[in-house]
């Protein structure tokens, strides 16, 4: 059989060179579609990557041609020496970037300003303060808001995270763009994914079409203006015209970009997930601790990724929810 010339090329030929890790389990908002009501199960400390850990893992990733790193969670921002791994990371050579609920982020400005971190995606579901409390089940809104205000002032690049769901707040898409009229962010439509305990239902999910036929009752045709897309990017990109900011729809659901796949998960205690929506881990932090070499796992997951959502190809088998059930929640992965 033909080698793959990367243990990070898998055998449909996608060069894996984007690593999410995601740094914590726990999380100080309890959003519906991510935090099941039962909670989660966390793993007991010592279980979790500590820091050099974390920095050492990556190492072997980058050595291998990964040059785009995520951190993420849970909340990342909870870990007590976030400031100490963003610093480690900075080292590498590598595109860094965080994603974040907001809360804490004020905390962490000069820290991130301090190791080069540009990329900040942050989430936030709706503009209203009541609806926030009833999405997250937590009353800090207006301390989102602010950090929002306070990336955009220092400069970063901000992303907001939007996950849409039918019921819930498909009717302020047209709000958030007008967000992008005098911020140059970049607003991203999330569709609602499946996940254990998440109550998904293929019928809350908000697809592309959808969100452009709102576009089109409240601007003319001539003001949408259908932007480049970056390379692998998982978003189809959108701008007014004339507004400083772009907006994004990523349709995991109805319209999935596997074919450009590039990415690989860590999650808090070192497991490697080839796919979102896999239920298969690799233990990749008990055998760096035994201090055996980690790439032949590394190359045995990446083997094993599937052509589609794990191997959920059709459409029927996606959306039957008891397939999603074996699958981690979401906010163990690390979206
Ligand atoms: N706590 C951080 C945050 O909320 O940004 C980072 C972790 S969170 C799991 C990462 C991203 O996953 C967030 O943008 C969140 O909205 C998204 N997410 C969580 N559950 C989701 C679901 N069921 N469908 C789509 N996106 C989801
Ligand atoms: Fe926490 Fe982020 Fe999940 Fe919300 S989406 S519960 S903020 S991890």
């Amino acid at each position: 059989m033909k080698q793959p010339p990367s243990i990070l090329t898998d055998s449909f030929g996608r060069k894996h060179n984007y690593l999410r890790i995601s740094l914590v389990e726990k999380c100080n908002l309890r959003c519906t579609y991510c935090m099941p009501s039962e909670g989660v199960q966390l793993s007991p400390r010592e279980e979790l990557m500590s820091a050099s850990e974390v920095y050492e893992i990556a190492k072997v990733f980058v050595s291998h041609g990964v040059d785009k790193i995520r951190l993420t969670g849970g909340e990342p921002l909870l870990r007590k020496d976030f400031g100490e791994i963003v610093e480690y990371l900075s080292s590498l050579p590598v595109s860094l970037a965080i994603t974040t609920n907001g809360v804490l982020l004020d905390r962490y400005i000069e820290a991130l300003k301090k190791a080069g971190v540009n990329k900040l995606n942050i989430s936030i579901d709706t503009l209203n303060q009541d609806r926030f409390k009833g999405l997250t089940l937590r009353d800090h809104f207006h301390r989102v808001m602010n950090n929002i205000d306070l990336a955009i002032k220092e400069g970063f690049n901000v992303k907001l995270n939007v996950v849409l769901i039918k019921g819930q707040n498909e009717d302020e898409i047209i709000d958030f763009i007008e967000l992008t009229k005098d911020a140059s962010v970049q607003v991203r439509f999330i569709e609602f994914m499946p996940f254990k305990g998440n109550q998904w239902d293929l019928s809350k999910t908000i697809s592309l079409e959808t969100i452009l036929d709102r576009v089109s009752e409240h601007y003319t045709t001539s003001q949408l203006e259908r932007i480049a897309d970056e390379p692998n990017d998982t978003a189809k990109n959108y701008k007014i015209s004339d507004y400083q900011g772009t907006f994004a729809v990523i349709s995991t659901v109805t319209n999935p970009f596997c074919d450009s796949c590039n990415r690989l998960r860590l999650t808090a205690n070192g497991r490697l997930l080839n796919c979102l929506f896999s239920d298969k881990e690799q233990r990749l932090l008990e055998l760096f601790r035994s201090g055996a070499s980690i790439e032949p796992i590394i190359a045995k997951s990446v083997g094993m990724k599937k052509a589609v959502r794990a191997g959920l190809d059709s459409p029927e088998e996606f959306e039957n929810y008891q397939n999603h059930q074996k699958n981690r929640s979401m906010i163990k992965i690390g979206g």
